[in-house]
């Protein structure tokens, strides 16, 4: 058994025991879910599925579907319009509350009831039927495999959803609802009815988490800004009035529903979905936010959580470095002789803010007196954020400006990442960077105050951001 599901299977274990929470009966077809369903499910951003209990068992989505439709929402109308028609703003209040906006009676968010149904009126089609069968169409997408509905919770719900449908039909009173709120209530209710699995839905959770794309399918879903702002809302709203509480212990984007579902998402890293349908006070699944209170705490998941660096940016940074081109004693004698001018500084993995300005912090304690070459080795750098590409690239072009010639050993991702900043001279690896400085002092070409522009890749002063 493969670690992941071996950590998965102990949990449930664990928390298969945990009893308390009253499954939802308000919708009387939910009442029947058995009690002692469990499952969990994870997809990995590799797309890698893992499970344990229940987690093929299927059951309503209910407002698990929401972030869902409301990222297609705001797909159709765009981030402005839709803060416009629902609000964004925690209501700290039960998930079927009256949370409208005095005067305006704009929904608080798209969390609650109010905002949710809001948000469906405004998912763009030409009539209830073809409205719902987008509706469908993305969740299925989401999901990676065509959905379907459970007609009997439906008909339950349609048949009982009067709190609902009074929702909004004050909505459309305060002007904040243009459809008919019969119609929409009953799309809502569609939407709600959708039959999912915890696999399902660790796999939609991934999607978000993906930026949008679905990493088992391939199939961009919905645009990276649009994942970044369904998450927001998720992390700020997901949980009703247990949303405050949630994020301090646990940190991460959620989303509950009254069947017992619970979608977490770890931004960039995983998925995650809980079946188990009895619900506590604020109507979030008991075993759901148990298990993802252990797991967060366990991996260290919180979103406040600082990244502990595992592994040092910089790797050695020094003087003396030699190629390991074939030189005559003479020459041997003059590059030991100038060993100080040439400096090395190696670098690995990502460089984001932090990792940049760690290794321009080792540049400068580097860099040789009188001027003298700089060997950037960024052979084993994975990537680099542009943010952080101009900041290396600022960074590097004063010490160019204080007379020294920069030299670069990277990998060719990383020079076209960078490819816009050429105030240095780029070399496929450490020892031919090395061996072409060691050539510039061997010919007498010392930098002596700040250079003269050489034109092409070679190192010219102020090469800040220009091209
Ligand atoms: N269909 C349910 C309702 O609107 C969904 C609510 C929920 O899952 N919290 O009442």
């Amino acid at each position: 058994m493969d670690p992941v599901t071996k950590a998965l299977d102990e949990l449930h274990r664990r928390i298969s025991g945990l009893k308390g929470g009253e499954v939802a009966s308000y919708i009387p077809k939910l009442a029947q879910a058995d009690p002692e369903d469990f499952g969990i499910a994870i997809t990995s951003m590799g797309g890698r599925r893992y499970q344990a209990g229940k987690a093929d068992t299927e059951f309503t989505i209910q407002s698990v579907s929401k972030p869902f439709v409301y990222a297609l929402a705001l797909t159709d109308l765009g981030p402005d319009e839709m803060l416009r028609r629902v609000g964004a703003e925690p209501s700290g209040e039960a998930f079927n509350a009256i949370s409208l906006e005095p005067g305006t009676g704009r929904p608080a968010n798209p969390m609650v009831n109010a905002g949710a149904i809001a948000t469906t009126a405004l998912v763009s089609a030409a009539d209830p039927e073809a409205r719902s069968a987008r509706i469908l169409d993305c969740l299925s997408a989401f999901a990676g495999r065509r959905l379907g509905y459970d007609e009997e919770v439906y008909a339950s719900e349609v048949a009982t959803g009067d709190r609902n449908r009074a929702l909004a039909y004050l909505m459309r009173a305060a002007g904040s609802l243009s459809e008919d709120p019969y119609a929409v209530t009953a799309t809502y209710f569609r939407q709600c009815s959708v039959l999912v699995t915890a696999a399902d839905l660790a796999v939609m959770a991934a999607t978000l988490g993906n930026g949008g794309r679905n990493p088992v399918t391939g199939e961009r879903v919905v645009e990276r800004s649009v994942a970044v702002r369904t998450l927001a809302v998720m992390a700020t709203c997901g949980m009703y009035d247990g949303a405050g509480e949630w994020l301090l212990s646990v940190g991460l984007p959620a989303k509950s529903g009254v069947s017992g579902g619970l979608i977490a998402v770890g931004p960039g890293r995983f998925g995650v979905a809980v079946y188990s349908p009895p619900l506590d006070a604020a109507g979030n699944s008991v075993r759901g936010v148990a298990a993802l209170t252990a797991m967060s705490e366990r991996l260290a998941l919180h979103l406040m959580h600082v990244p502990v660096h595992l592994t040092a940016t910089v790797t050695d940074t020094g003087h003396g470095a030699r190629s390991s081109r074939a030189r005559s004693p003479e020459e041997s004698a003059l590059l030991n002789a100038s060993s100080r001018r040439i400096v090395v500084v190696g670098a690995q993995g990502e460089l984001e803010f932090t990792e940049t300005e760690q290794l321009l912090g080792a540049v400068e304690g580097a860099v040789p007196e009188p001027p003298g070459w700089l060997v950037l080795d960024l052979m084993a750098v994975t990537g680099i954020r542009p943010g952080s590409a101009a900041m290396l690239a600022a960074g590097l072009a004063d010490v160019a400006r204080r007379g020294h010639r920069i030299v670069v050993a990277a990998q060719e991702p990383f020079l076209a990442g960078v490819g816009g900043y050429s105030g240095w001279r780029a070399f496929a690896g450490r020892d031919d960077a090395v061996a072409w400085c060691e050539d510039q002092l061997l010919a007498g070409e010392l930098p002596v105050g700040p250079p003269a522009a050489e034109g092409g890749s070679g190192p010219s002063a102020g090469a800040g951001c220009g091209p």
